[in-house]
C-alpha cells in the first residue's frame, strides 16, 4: 500500500523512485552509511542498488519527511536494519585497533573540544586515509564540524584522533541533524 514517500516513477523497470532522486538532488548519489557511490541505474535486485534509508528508523519514531531520509546501498541499509546509524571501518584497511565509531560520536558530539583516539593504524598513509574518511562520515551523521588528525607513536603505529572543534555547536548523535530539519 503506497504511503508517504512511495511515489515511484511509473515507467522504466530500472528507474529509481522519485524519492531517491529528490534525496540525490540534495545529497548526491552516495551512500550515507559507507560513503560509496550509488549507481542510479543499478538493477533492483543488486546489493549496490540505492534505497531510501531513515536516519532515525521508523521503529524508533523516525518520520518519513525528507529531512529524515538518506540514500543507502541496499546492502548497507539491510546491515543496519532498525539499529541506530552504524559505521563500519572499510575492510581493506589493516587497522591495529578501532573503536566503535558511533559510540565515539555519541560521546564526542555533545562535548566540543574533547578528543579521543578512534583508531591505530600500522602506517602513516593508512592513518591519513582513515582520518579523512572519518571526518566525512562523522559530518554525515552529526553535521557541524569535525577534525581528525594523526599522531605517530614512537613505537611505529599511528594514532587517529577525532574531535568536534571547541568552537563548534554541541551535537547529538542519534537524532536527525540536517539543515532542512
Ligand atoms: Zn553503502
Amino acid at each position: 500500500m503506497p504511503g508517504p514517500g512511495v511515489d515511484h516513477v511509473a515507467t522504466g523497470r530500472y528507474r529509481a523512485p522519485v524519492q531517491l532522486h529528490r534525496i540525490a538532488d540534495r545529497d548526491g548519489w552516495s551512500c550515507w552509511l559507507c560513503g560509496g557511490e550509488i549507481d542510479p541505474g543499478a538493477p533492483v535486485t543488486s546489493p549496490a542498488r540505492g534505497t531510501v534509508d531513515h536516519l532515525v528508523p521508523r521503529s524508533r519514531g523516525g518520520s518519513s519527511e525528507l529531512a529524515n531520509l538518506r540514500l543507502a546501498h541496499r546492502r548497507c541499509n539491510h546491515r543496519r536494519g532498525s539499529l541506530l546509524p552504524e559505521m563500519h571501518w572499510p575492510d581493506e584497511w589493516p587497522m591495529l585497533m578501532t573503536v566503535h565509531v558511533w559510540t565515539a560520536l555519541a560521546r564526542l558530539a555533545p562535548r566540543p573540544g574533547a578528543a579521543e583516539v578512534v583508531a591505530v593504524a600500522p602506517l602513516r598513509e593508512v592513518a591519513d586515509d582513515a582520518a579523512s574518511w572519518l571526518v566525512e562520515r562523522a559530518e554525515a551523521f552529526v553535521p557541524g564540524g569535525w577534525e581528525s588528525w594523526c599522531v605517530e607513536e614512537s613505537s611505529g603505529p599511528v594514532a587517529v584522533w577525532l574531535r568536534r572543534p571547541a568552537d563548534a555547536a554541541p551535537g547529538t548523535a542519534g537524532r536527525p541533524k540536517h539543515p532542512d530539519a
